[in-house]
Order: C-alpha cells, then structure tokens, then sequence
C-alpha cells in the first residue's frame, strides 16, 4: 500500500507548501507542472513561496494532458532531476505529473485547484493517448494540498462533477461484490466502506455542497480524497470504478467533445444501479439535490449516443467482471433501460 503522508484541507493551506515539503525531506530542488491558467491560480504562489524558503524551483507548464505531454515532463525530470514534483491544477495537470514522477520514482504532491474527480488523491492516472481508454497504475500523492479557498474560486460546474464521481462510489462497490460472489476476484472491505462511506456522507450533506459554503467544498474534497485512499489501499480503482464508469469511458469514445468525467460518472451510476436492481431512483434523487445532471437533456448529449455508449460500455474493459458482464445488452435493452431511467 503506497500512501499519502499528508492530507491538507482548508482555506488557505497553499500557504504551508514550504512547511510541508521542509517536514517531508524535499526541500532542496522542486519541478512544478501546471495549466497556464492554474499557474496563474496557484502555481506562482506556490513558486514563490519556495522560493522564498531556499528552494530551487522549476515549472514547466502543458497545455493538455496527452501521452506527449507526459514525454515532456519526463524528459524535464530526466535533466533536472527535482527531489519532488508538484502537480498544481485541475484533473488533468495532476494526471500528468503523477504519471511522469512516478516513472522517474521521484515522489510527487497534488496541488488540487478544482473538485473535479478522485484523482487528486489517486495512485491512478488517466491519460490521453494510452493504450487504455481508462486509468492506470502510475503512484499514490506523498502529500495532497487542497487549499479552499482556491477551489471554490473554480466553476462551480468543477465541484458538481466531484459529486458525481462520488455518488458513483454505491454502483462501482456493488460491482465489485458481484465479482467476489460470481468470480472469487479479491475484495477488500476496507477500502469498499471507505469508498462507500466518501458517497453516503456526500448524500447527506448534499444541503451544504453549494457554491460559497466552505464546509460543503471541505466535504467533498474530503470524499474525493479519502475515494483516492481506497484505491491506494485496494491497489487498483475497483472499490471507486465499476459499470458507471466504464459507461463514461464509451461516452468519452462516442462523443469526443464529451461532458466532464463526474457528470457522465453520475448519469452512469443512475443507469448501473437499475441493472443491478439497487435504489437507482434515490441515487437520481441525490444527484438532483446536488445539482448534478440526471439524463441526456441535462448532460448535453444525443440520446442516441447515451443508447450507443450503452452498448459499448460493457466493452470498454473486458478484465473487469461487472454488471454489464453479467448482463450483455442488446440495442432494445440499451434503450429500455434509459428510457426506465428516464435517462432519455
Ligand atoms: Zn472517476
């Protein structure tokens, strides 16, 4: 289990980036890698403040987050090679540095400026460009520095697809029980009720995750982290990815200019959780009460495309035993099962 030494969450933690890499033995040579946007949000200051505490300190900065980009951090690393690397931004700026550090095994902290999805705190990485259309093994955070105050200054549209990657959590654990029952596949009860309990306590502050409300931004970071933890503990995404997900990652293959990952993460869920004859009318519910999109019309695409990605889903990753494995769905069913949903 590889797994992170320090969490931080709260307004104005960014400020404590010296403390923290002083405290964890980094304090001589960092890389940061961010957006030309989040550099500005919150790579300078970063910058700035290591400096001010002796560090030498390098950026670089990508513009998006393919297999390309990766290749030039590496090289990047290869040269100057930082005691540590600071991804500051979004999901994808993250994706990249957690991915080239971890082929250089140079420790890497996340510096999180949107909610958008578990993967600030994740062993995982999804990168453009892969052979998989899904995430893979790259290393877990040292430390995860999520600065409030930051983050909400972030489209509110950021923190609504946390939710959705959250509330995703109820379908992927079911998944990943029907894989112990049917194919005897490794389950890990801790890091399932760690995932679980991230998507419960989202459902029940749902009031509270709203624009402005600090504690609502601090849950949901909160969630999203400890969904990384579990999957640092599981070794894998399982007890964090089942069905819904792999939904979304035909969506993202049927639609290229696709919404973000939660959203359809979300949406997935309301879809799995009725194949699996769970509670999908309360998984629906809860996602409204977040302000999270529930169909096609909310999610901004074709129908039709709902019912294609339907049928690729079960696809998308045939090593993983679902639902959808358990289940193969023809274009009827594809199309019953959204219109039950009311999905489309
Ligand atoms: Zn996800």
């Amino acid at each position: 289990m590889q797994l992170p030494r320090e969490g931080v969450v709260g307004n104005g933690t960014i400020e404590s980036v010296a403390e923290i890499l002083h405290r964890l033995g980094f304090s001589k040579s960092a890389l940061i890698i961010a957006g030309p946007k989040t550099y500005l949000i919150a790579g300078k200051t970063v910058k700035d403040l290591l400096e001010k505490e002796g560090t030498e300190v390098n950026t670089f900065l990508v513009e998006t987050a393919t297999v390309k980009d990766v290749q030039a951090v590496e090289k990047k690393i290869e040269s100057l090679k930082p005691q540590i690397v600071l991804g500051v931004g979004g999901g994808t700026k993250i994706d990249v540095a957690k991915c080239s550090s971890a082929r250089y095994e140079v420790p890497f902290v996340s510096v999180p400026t949107t909610a958008s999805h578990d993967g600030i705190a994740s062993p995982l990485s999804s990168v453009k460009g892969f052979e998989k259309p899904y995430s893979v093994m790259a290393q877990a955070p040292l430390a995860i520095i999520a600065d409030t105050n930051i983050i909400m200054q972030a489209p509110w549209d950021f923190a609504i697809s946390g939710c959705g990657d959250i509330i995703a959590k109820f379908t992927a654990v079911k998944d990943w029980k029907l894989a112990r029952e049917e194919k005897n596949e490794y389950y890990g009860g801790y890091a399932a009720s760690l995932a679980l309990m991230s998507a419960k306590l989202v459902s029940q502050n749902a009031e509270i995750v709203k624009p402005d409300n600090e504690e609502g931004i601090r849950v949901l970071l909160e969630a999203l982290i400890s969904c990384g933890v579990s999957m640092s503990i599981a070794g894998s995404s399982r007890p964090c990815s089942g069905s819904e997900h792999m939904f979304s990652h035909a969506l993202d293959i049927v639609r290229p200019n696709h919404p973000m990952h939660g959203h359809q993460c979300g949406v997935g869920a309301v879809l799995m959780a009725c194949l699996q004859r769970a509670n999908w009318r309360r998984i629906r519910d809860t996602l409204r009460k977040l302000g999270a999109p529930t169909n096609a019309d909310e999610l901004g695409v074709e129908k039709d495309e709902i019912v294609e990605a339907l049928m690729m889903a079960g696809t998308v990753r045939p090593d993983r035993y679902t639902i959808l494995t358990e289940q193969t769905l023809n274009i009827e069913a594809c199309e019953k099962l959204a219109k039950t949903t009311g999905v489309i």
